[in-house]
Order: C-alpha cells, then sequence, then structure tokens
C-alpha cells in the first residue's frame, strides 16, 4: 500500500471537538485490483471522528468506481458504489494517531458486489459460436446438433427408462432427476 497517501488523524485534533475529513483519495492508495475488477479514479470520503470513552470512533460514507467485465457476456463496465455508515473505533491506548485507509480498504471490499452483470437479464454469450446474444440472435439454437429437439427426446427417453427399470427393482423412494 502506498505511503503517499495517508489519511489520517490523531487525538490532539479531537481536542475542540468533532474532526470533520471530506475529500477524495486516489483510488490507487487502496490497491484494489485483480483479474476480474479495478478500483479507479478518485475514493470520496465524508466521514467525521468524535471523542467516545477509551478512544474515537470514525463514520460516515464513502463513494468508489469500479470497473469490471460482466460474469456473462464480458462487457466492460463501470459500477459507482456509495458505501454508507462505515463505523470504526480507535483505542487511545493503542496509538496516538492512526491512519484511516486500511480500514476504508476493508469496508470497499466488503462492499463490493458477488457478481458483476452488465444490466438485468443479461443474456450473456452463445457457448456454441461466442455471440453477443444481447447484439445479435445467433442461429446455434435452431442448427446445432447440441440444441436439437430429437437429441433431447432421446435423452428424456433414455430417461424415463432408466426411471422405469428403478421402480422393478424396488427403488422406487429414489429422487427421480
Ligand atoms: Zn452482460
Ligand atoms: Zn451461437
Amino acid at each position: 500500500m502506498s505511503d503517499k497517501f495517508k489519511l489520517k488523524f490523531n487525538f490532539q485534533q479531537l481536542a475542540h471537538g468533532n474532526l470533520e475529513l471530506t475529500g477524495k483519495v486516489p483510488a490507487s492508495a487502496f490497491d484494489i485490483e485483480d483479474e476480474e475488477l479495478i478500483l479507479y479514479g478518485d475514493v470520496e470520503y465524508a466521514l467525521t471522528i468524535y471523542s467516545v470513552s477509551g478512544g474515537a470512533t470514525m463514520t460516515g460514507n464513502v463513494s468508489v468506481n469500479l470497473r469490471c467485465s460482466c460474469q456473462l457476456c464480458l462487457k466492460k463496465i463501470n459500477l459507482p458504489i456509495e458505501i454508507k455508515d462505515i463505523y470504526h473505533f480507535y483505542e487511545k491506548d493503542k496509538k496516538d494517531e492512526f491512519d484511516l485507509i486500511p480500514d476504508i480498504r476493508e469496508d470497499i471490499l466488503i462492499a463490493l458486489p458477488l457478481s458483476y452483470l452488465c444490466k438485468r437479464g443479461c443474456k450473456g454469450l452463445c457457448f456454441i459460436c461466442g455471440s453477443n446474444l444481447n447484439l445479435t440472435d445467433c442461429d446455434c439454437k435452431r442448427t446445432s446438433a447440441f440444441y436439437n429437439n430429437d437429441a433431447w427426446k432421446e435423452l428424456n427417453r433414455l430417461k424415463t427408462k432408466k426411471n422405469k427399470s428403478e421402480i422393478k427393482h424396488g427403488c422406487s423412494k429414489k429422487k427421480k432427476i
């Protein structure tokens, strides 16, 4: 993590009341990047730090910009995320000065979505020809042997046959597929 962008507070700053911290930090300060997503632009924060018994708490909101690929059609998407009501406690006995970046980083990681889709109901890519089915309608469903109705009929016929033979051997309680 870069040393250049520290977002610090110390307990002396709280001597005259709450400390309001608003501003931006470059996303690179948070070091969040993997093959699937990157954090880009600035991370904006609006935080309040106030004294409480035994230490101080930090509360506030952070907004970040995420760039990732749709998991179905691979289109690049930008995803702004607002992280509200973050909350951390800093014990006074431990240190006099704290860097808030590691804690905010944790909040960002927790807020990352589990799946990224370009839109609700994205049709994804055809897994035979690779066409983006949001943009075009390929013929694979009609022409491919995989999608061919007769093939499915044949499979169904085999399945029925199997179920019947199971019943014959006294396995009728077995869950049907
Ligand atoms: Zn998509
Ligand atoms: Zn296709």
